[in-house]
C-alpha cells in the first residue's frame, strides 16, 4: 500500500529541514519552501519556481499542499463606510470550518482569528463554548485566516493593509500555545507579504495562569488581553468554568508578575451582562482587582447570541459602571459590539452551520 501523503503545512521548519537533508537537499531549501507556502501562498509545488524540477516532483509525491478557503462572507449592512465588519466562514482541508472577522474601524483593519475548532472550556456566555472541542488549528491554518481577510480587503480597497490581528476568535489560544506562537512567527516574519509587527497582535485568554507565565517568558512582543467578566470568584467560576482552577487570586498574581516583567499593560476585557456582573458592587470589585497591576479596561456590550441566555445592559447602568471605574483612576474604553447585525461574535456563524440553522449570516468569544 502506498504511504499516505503528509500535509506539508503541518511540518515545522526543523522537520522540513531534516526531511530535505534526508533527501540530499541543502537545508536552505526549507526557507525557500516556507516562503512559497506562507508568503506567496502558492497552491502547487510546480509554482515554486526557484526549486529544481526534480525537487518539486519529489515534494509532490510526499506531500499534500492544502489551503483554507472563504466559504461564506457576510458584510454588516448597517455600518457606516468607515466602520465595517465582515465575517468569514473559513473552510479547512478536512471539511471543518472556523470563523474569522475583519473589523475596519478607527483607522485600523483588524483580523480576529480562531485558534481552535470549537472550545472545551464551555464559558456560559459563549457560542463557541456550546459547540464543544473538535481540534486545534495548525499554525498555518491560523496565519492563513489573516491572509484570507487581507485578500478580501484588497478587493474592496486595493491599497489597504491589515494593521492588527487579535487571537480572539473561536477557541482558547493558550490551549493551542505552540501553534499560536508559530502562527505569530509566520505573520511577523520579516520579508513576508504580511510581516505584521508582533506589537500589533493581541492574544486573548480567559485567564489560564501557567500559560500566561509561558507567554511572558516566550520572548514574543504580542499584547495580552484577559477576559475577566467578573471580579467576584464565585460569579466568575459560574460563567467561566476554568476559573475554578485559575482563581482570581492566582490570576492577579500572574498579571502582577507579567506587567512588572514586560512593562506592558494588560487589557482586561469585561463584558457587561444584565443582572450577572453589572451591579455597583461588581464595578467596585473590578476596580479593586485592576488597581494591582498595569492595565486598561475594555468594557464591551453583550452581543445577544442565539441559544445563549444573557442580555445586554442598559445605558444608564453602563454609565454608572464606567463612572465607578474612572473614579478609581482606571483607564477605561468602551467597545461597541461591531457587526451585531451579522452576529459578529465568535462561534455564531459556525454554530448556525452546525445546527443546520437558517442560511443567513451568523459569528462571541472571550
Ligand atoms: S469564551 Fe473563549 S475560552 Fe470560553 S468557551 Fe468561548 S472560546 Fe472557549
Amino acid at each position: 500500500m502506498p504511504e499516505e501523503k503528509k500535509n506539508i503545512k503541518s511540518c515545522t521548519s526543523e522537520e522540513l529541514e531534516k526531511l530535505l537533508e534526508e533527501m540530499g537537499e541543502q537545508p536552505f531549501r526549507a526557507l525557500q519552501i516556507q516562503r512559497w507556502l506562507y508568503s506567496e501562498r502558492v497552491r502547487s509545488f510546480d509554482a515554486m519556481t526557484n526549486l529544481t524540477k526534480e525537487l518539486r516532483e519529489k515534494l509532490s509525491h510526499i506531500f499534500t499542499l492544502p489551503s483554507c478557503s472563504v466559504d461564506r462572507e457576510t458584510l454588516a449592512p448597517d455600518e457606516a463606510e468607515e466602520r465595517r465588519t465582515s465575517k468569514f466562514l473559513v473552510g479547512l482541508h478536512d471539511g471543518l470550518a472556523v470563523e474569522t472577522v475583519l473589523i475596519q474601524a478607527d483607522g485600523r483593519r483588524t483580523v480576529c482569528v480562531s485558534s481552535q475548532v470549537g472550545c472545551a472550556l464551555r464559558c456560559s456566555f459563549c457560542a463557541t463554548g456550546s459547540m464543544g472541542f473538535t481540534r486545534n488549528l495548525s499554525a498555518a491554518e491560523i496565519a492563513e485566516q489573516v491572509y484570507l481577510a487581507s485578500d478580501r480587503l484588497a478587493i474592496r480597497e486595493p491599497s489597504a493593509q491589515i494593521t492588527n490581528a487579535v487571537f480572539m476568535g473561536m477557541g482558547e489560544p493558550l490551549l493551542n500555545l505552540q501553534n499560536v506562537f508559530d502562527a505569530i512567527g509566520l505573520l511577523s516574519q520579516k520579508g513576508y507579504r504580511m510581516s505584521l509587527s508582533q506589537k500589533r497582535m493581541t492574544i486573548s485568554t480567559v485567564g489560564l495562569v501557567p500559560q500566561i507565565g509561558e507567554l511572558m517568558r516566550s520572548g514574543l512582543k504580542t499584547r495580552l488581553a484577559v477576559s475577566l467578566h467578573a471580579a467576584d470568584q464565585a460569579k466568575r467560576a459560574a460563567i467561566i468554568p476554568p476559573a475554578r482552577e485559575h482563581t482570581l487570586d492566582r490570576l492577579r498574581g500572574v498579571l502582577v508578575e507579567y506587567t512588572a516583567t514586560l512593562h506592558e499593560p494588560v487589557t482586561v476585557v469585561y463584558m457587561l451582562m444584565e443582572g450577572v456582573n453589572d451591579s455597583p458592587e461588581d464595578a467596585q470589585l473590578l476596580a479593586r482587582f485592576c488597581r494591582s497591576f498595569l492595565c486598561k479596561i475594555n468594557l464591551i456590550d453583550y452581543n445577544s447570541i442565539i441559544n445563549i441566555r444573557f442580555r445586554p445592559v442598559g445605558e444608564l447602568r453602563t454609565q454608572s459602571f464606567i463612572r465607578t471605574l474612572l473614579d478609581a483612576g482606571l483607564h477605561v474604553t468602551v467597545r461597541k459590539s461591531y457587526g451585531s447585525s451579522i452576529n459578529a461574535a465568535c462561534g455564531q456563524l459556525a454554530l448556525e452551520k452546525t445546527a443546520g440553522g437558517p442560511g443567513k449570516p451568523e459569528s462571541q468569544t472571550g
